[in-house]
């Protein structure tokens, strides 16, 4: 990127007008760029359903999934999408029971 003439600013980004980005990072002062044009390229995160808390351990979402340090006995999939789908593969490869729920409405869960 450098090699093309692309500048690196590495931090949180924040839209703090039409034509400005504040960025930085905890513990060091902010600065603000302007720019003709601004392009927002945050992604996304996992959508969770209101009313189920996530606390990385025994209920987490895909971005926990792919990092987790320990294999689970079993394991319920909620959604089966591509990325349900994805991880059911791997998940049973690596030895886990593997059950998969969708909705087609809100999602009601019972344990
Ligand atoms: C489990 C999983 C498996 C997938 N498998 C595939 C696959 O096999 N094939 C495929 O084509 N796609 C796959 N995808 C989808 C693919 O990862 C996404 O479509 C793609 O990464 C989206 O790219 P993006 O640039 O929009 O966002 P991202 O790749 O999420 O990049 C967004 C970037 O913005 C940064 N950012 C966020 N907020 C700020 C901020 N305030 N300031 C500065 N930076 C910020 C983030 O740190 C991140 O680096 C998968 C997704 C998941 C979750």
């Amino acid at each position: 990127m450098n090699a093309l003439g692309v500048d690196i600013l590495n931090g949180t980004g924040t839209l703090v007008g039409p034509q400005k980005v504040k960025y930085g990072k905890i513990g060091y002062p902010d600065k603000t760029v302007t720019g003709k044009n601004v392009i927002i390229a945050t992604g996304s995160i996992p959508f969770v359903p209101p009313g189920i808390e996530i606390d990385g351990k025994t209920v987490f979402t895909s971005d926990h999934a792919l990092k987790l340090e320990w294999i689970p006995d079993w394991i319920a999939i909620v959604g089966s999408g591509y990325i349900g789908l994805e991880f059911s593969d791997v998940y049973t490869a690596l030895g886990s029971e593997v059950g998969h729920s969708r909705s087609l409405g809100p999602l009601n869960l019972k344990w």
